[in-house]
């Protein structure tokens, strides 16, 4: 097959969710239409069990085996289906932010309960930041949940994209019937516990067929008529270009756990998704059908076992086709790679690949080479971009806490940050070591991990840090005026960025106003 249809046959994305609104359930029901899976029950979720939030080890060990289900392939109408798996757990989410820096889709799925929530909002920044299509599937319809234009609503405002719907509701909760296709005018009978798949669409002659009132009963036809109307009247016609420029999101509602819903919303993602596309480098931007191979390490798994030290990178496939055991540039390093055995991962199992195309991830044996962010290409000198390090939300200073292994402790620490686990910050004077994350798990991971990988001790000390801002300047001389005087509050980050290391918004705002030749950014990487 050629380059160019391996391309076109593929769909690489990314499901995200605020923690139990149905992230794992969803997966697994898209697996098992794929034939990738036998029987539910087969996915496990990462998350960790609530009841064991403070024993990270348990979290880790889940961890470990999310990295059998890092990426999920199926074929499904003769589409090659990547899906990314991203942590349900809040303290890893920048793990999840990473992973959306390597998907050319995602599926948000909502509560109807709930609607909105907090970790939602924040997952949605990400993808527009990357103007990441999205589709919606609003989950647990078998529940008492909101009214469905009040979500769509919630949905505009609080995540600020416009909505589609592409499937319409009928009933909720107790009295919930199934679902309307808005665009084939099909109809779709719900059927609680369904384990297994079946085509459960009637055709329907549009809103006028008297089935629909057999099928319904009277109340809940008149009320389809009136909200269809007047989703027809009020909405636009669904328009795919805003939809893929990340603007419109079409919805979808559905009951992930009773699979209903399910089959239209992959039916219609592979119709609509986009295939892999272009990523821009440090040089020019990459288009997947280019012949020569390029991709990006966004995601480093660590063996926990201190005998077997080997860490799995996982590589997306920007461009061409990688092969297995072939020589490939490491830019940063400046280094020729080859990789006997790259792995693929298909639910439950993985296995050796031997070639990869645009949009496949593979995992690649690693002892120390990588760093999130790495590119592998056929010699071109280039730095694929887009990949950023965003600000933590919580800060410590860490101490070595036993002196004989201070090189042990500076190695490990190093090591950790390039894979991810957590953002380090350097101050200087001192070499003082400030280590932000997104969630107070992460400081238990490291001490852990360098205790058990590293042999080194450490603690941590609070210190009075809120925001970590990168910080660019209109000149040279200005960047050094404003790191003088605020040289307490300066530190570098992994690539030896200057970061402002702010205590509150106020102290970023009064030093915006002193220096305005400053812009503090919110990730690692602007524009
Ligand atoms: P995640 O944290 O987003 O991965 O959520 P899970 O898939 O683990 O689901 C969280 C809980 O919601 C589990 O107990 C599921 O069984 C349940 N759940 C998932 N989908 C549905 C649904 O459609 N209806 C109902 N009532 N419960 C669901």
């Amino acid at each position: 097959m050629s380059l160019q249809s391996e391309i076109a046959k593929r769909r690489t994305f990314g499901i995200i969710s605020h923690p139990d609104a149905g992230k794992t359930t969803l997966t697994e029901k898209l697996l098992l239409f794929g034939g990738a899976i036998q029987k539910a029950g087969a996915v496990k979720s990462n998350k960790a069990d609530k009841a064991a939030t403070s024993d990270f080890m348990e979290i880790e060990k889940q961890r470990g085996i999310s990295v059998a289900t890092s990426v999920m392939g199926f074929e499904y109408l003769n589409t090659k289906i990547n899906i990314l798996d991203t942590p349900g757990h809040k303290d890893f989410a920048e793990d999840t932010y990473r992973t959306l820096t390597a998907v050319d889709s995602v599926i948000l799925v909502v509560d109807c309960v709930k609607g909105v929530e907090e970790q939602t909002k924040k997952l949605m920044q990400v993808c527009r930041m990357r103007h990441t299509p999205v589709i919606v599937f609003v989950n647990k319809m078998d529940r008492e949940g909101k009214d469905p234009f009040d979500l769509l609503e919630e949905i505009e405002k609080e995540l600020n994209i416009s909505t589609r719907a592409l499937s319409w509701p009928i009933g909720i909760g107790g009295s919930f019937k199934g679902v309307y296709q808005l665009n084939n005018k099909a109809l779709n009978l719900f059927s609680a516990s369904k384990k297994h798949i079946a085509d459960d669409s009637i055709a329907i002659n549009g809103l006028d067929d008297p089935k629909l009132e057999e099928l319904l009963g009277q109340r809940l036809t008149n009320k389809l008529k009136d909200d269809v109307e007047l989703i027809e009247t009020v909405a636009e016609p669904f328009d795919r270009d805003l939809y893929l420029s990340g603007y419109l999101a079409p919805v979808f509602f559905g009951s992930a756990i009773n699979n209903f819903g399910v089959q239209e919303l992959l039916e219609t993602f592979i119709k609509i998704a986009p295939s892999p596309q272009g990523r821009e480098t440090d040089t020019r931007k990459i288009e997947p059908n280019e012949n020569k191979f390029t991709g990006f390490i966004f995601k480093i798994h660590a063996n926990l076992d201190p005998n077997h030290r080997d860490r799995i990178a996982f590589c997306r496939i920007c461009s061409g086709t990688f092969q297995r055991n072939t020589f490939y540039q490491h830019n940063r390093l400046n280094k020729k790679l080859k990789f006997a055995s790259p792995t693929s991962f298909m639910a439950d199992n993985k296995s050796l690949v031997e070639e990869a195309f645009p949009g496949d991830v593979v995992g690649l044996y690693d002892s120390g080479n990588f760093k999130i962010g790495d590119t592998l290409t056929e010699g071109e000198s280039l730095q694929f971009i887009g990949i950023p390090s965003f600000s933590p939300e919580i800060f410590r200073e860490l101490e070595n806490s036993d002196p004989f292994k201070t090189k042990q402790l500076e190695k490990g620490i190093h090591q950790l940050s390039d894979e991810g686990v957590a953002q380090l910050f350097i101050q200087n004077p001192g070499n003082r070591k400030i280590i932000g994350t997104v969630g107070e798990l992460q400081f238990e991971v490291i001490q852990f991990r360098l205790k058990n990988e590293y042999g080194a001790s450490c603690h941590f000390r609070p210190v009075n840090i809120s925001k970590a801002k990168w910080i660019s300047a209109t000149t040279p001389q200005e960047l050094e005026k404003f790191t003088r005087r605020y040289a307490q509050k300066i530190a570098f980050d992994k690539e030896n960025k200057p970061v402002f290391l702010a205590s509150s918004a106020w102290d970023i705002e009064y030093a915006a106003k002193e220096y305005p030749a400053i812009t503090f950014h919110e990730t690692s990487e602007w524009e």
